[in-house]
């Protein structure tokens, strides 16, 4: 859906994303994925009496990391606050969350969106950034207890999170796709977190309401619990634009409510309406003390940040007369970045091997559903292969079809094209005695081209190609047959 006729589509996301450290927020107890249940654990994140906990030093500069990659203020002191429910998975009746005093507030993300059919970039302002800690997992599925009875895993209770709320600055589903895809590859370039949503380090809750298209004043809004993939974050905020669209339709009122998405349907129902923060009755944790930066510390860890894909987008179109399209793409990953800058280096021509790269590795990898670490395909060999194409040792579409064997088994584009038999038919001889044979089969397509039918040449070259399966090197054929067609007329 595009541009909704009535309403305006407001939505801000408010996403938790895992934080990458060994051990968790406020306990010794490591982070681990798919361990056994309840092997993760400390007395701390078990909430038995008596303990104290301890803050995780690379949490807080992880935290400050990701405030300064999207522009933030830091703040010198924070405060860890008690959110306070009950929940069985929530063994001490509280999170440690940071509530009044976050760790950060402001900045901003640049969100590629499309507009009217252009590409353009979208502001996207944050409100806040802030530490705290998971809770448990409450498993209910009888397949996996082997009854009825619900069990609790405790392994993820303390496990750092951040969480990162938006302005109520995005207009559709789409933008906040973008939004959390920018935000994922900002986060994984700073190496702050796996932001991988089927893991579930990477989640989104999504508040959206309308309001008339001109209004100032926002709508109400509702607030759709853990979507966990980008998929069900488009699909239930569409369905809850409808929704809402039919109720304010019929000239009743939205009601401040969490939601939760159920893919089967396609709907979206009310699971609650809305708590408040007073619900909670948050206050300043008293067995902790408040987190004090220095400001030599914050500029430190500032200096630490590696490249941001912002920057490294800009460097790509300047050094390597990349367009903006073409320079995000490639600065999308660390990971991808670093294997264009690689294979450019290897082969000379930086736009050759961008061409190559958004083309061919990417189509490889996508059918693959593999990212380039995961690709056999060395920056070297594309810079090989492409040489071997350049030096008309091979075709082009050769060169091409090679692409996915290289991503998923690697090797040696040369010994490949040998072992193939994927040579350009570069001997002349042999290229001679096709278009010969291409000519005399098509005589009046021949006399065609010379009555000024200037096209038919495409038709023949074609055909040629045809003939040598493939394997010729087309500008050669192209220039054969002209001098051959000329030839003949001079005769
Ligand atoms: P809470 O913590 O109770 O969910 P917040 O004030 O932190 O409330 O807001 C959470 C998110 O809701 C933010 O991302 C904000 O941009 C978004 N939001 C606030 N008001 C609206 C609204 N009227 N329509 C859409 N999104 C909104
Ligand atoms: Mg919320």
């Amino acid at each position: 859906m595009s541009v909704h006729p009535r309403y305006e589509v407001v939505i801000g996301l408010e996403v938790h994303a895992q934080l990458r450290t060994e051990s968790k927020l406020f306990s010794p107890a490591p982070v681990t994925y798919g361990a056994p249940p309840n092997h993760s654990v400390h007395p701390i994140c078990l909430a038995l009496p008596g303990v104290l906990p301890v803050l995780n030093a690379r949490a807080v500069e992880l935290a400050v990391r990701t405030a300064l990659a999207t522009h933030g203020c830091v703040h010198e002191r924070s405060v860890f606050a008690r959110k306070n429910y009950f929940y069985p998975d929530l063994p001490k009746g509280y999170q440690i969350s940071q509530y009044e005093d976050p760790i950060a507030t402001g900045g901003w993300l640049d969100v590629p969106v499309e507009g009217n059919g252009a590409a353009r970039v979208k502001r996207v302002r944050l409100t806040r950034i802030h530490m705290e800690e998971d809770a448990g997992k409450s498993i209910h599925d009888a397949a996996v207890v082997g009854s009825e009875a619900t069990h609790v895993d405790l392994n993820r209770a303390g496990v750092p999170l951040l969480e990162i709320v938006s302005e109520p600055d995005l207009r559709s589903p789409a933008e906040a796709a973008a939004y959390l895809r920018t935000l994922r590859s900002v986060l994984r370039y700073i190496e702050v977190s796996d932001a991988d949503m089927e893991r579930g380090n990477f989640r989104c809750d999504a508040n959206l309401s309308l309001r008339p298209h001109g209004n100032v004043e926002l709508g109400t809004r509702t607030e759709l619990k853990n979507l966990n993939s980008f998929r069900f974050v488009e699909a239930a905020l569409e369905a809850e634009i409808a929704r809402q669209a039919a109720l304010l339709d019929d000239g009743e009122a939205v009601r401040q409510a969490t939601m939760a998405f159920d893919p089967a349907t396609g709907r979206t129902r009310v699971l609650r309406l809305k708590e408040n923060a007073d619900d909670y009755r948050y206050f300043p944790d008293p067995d902790l003390v408040p987190l004090v930066l220095s400001p030599d510390r914050i500029e430190a860890m500032r200096r630490s940040l590696p490249e941001l894909a912002e920057e490294k987008c800009a460097r790509f179109e300047r050094d390597y007369a990349l367009s903006s399209a073409e320079a995000r793409v490639l600065t999308e990953s660390r990971a991808l970045a670093a294997f264009f800058e690689a294979a450019a280096a290897a082969h000379g021509s930086a736009k050759a091997i961008a061409n190559w790269i958004l083309r061919d590795v990417l189509r490889a990898l996508r059918e693959r559903d593999v990212e380039i670490e995961a690709s056999r395909l060395a920056p070297e060999a594309l810079a090989a292969l492409v040489r071997l194409v350049d030096e008309g040792r091979t075709t082009s579409k050769s060169a091409r079809e090679l692409v996915p064997e290289l991503v998923e088994r690697g090797g040696d584009p040369a010994v490949l094209v040998r072992e193939r038999g994927l040579e350009a038919l570069s001997d002349a001889g042999a290229l001679e005695d096709a278009v010969d044979a291409v000519l005399a089969a098509h005589a009046e397509d021949v006399a065609r081209y010379r009555d000024g039918e200037t096209q038919v040449l495409n038709f023949l070259m074609g055909q040629v190609m045809r003939r040598t399966q493939g394997k010729a090197d087309p500008s050669a054929v192209r220039s054969i047959l002209a001098s051959r067609i000329e030839r003949e007329d001079e005769a």
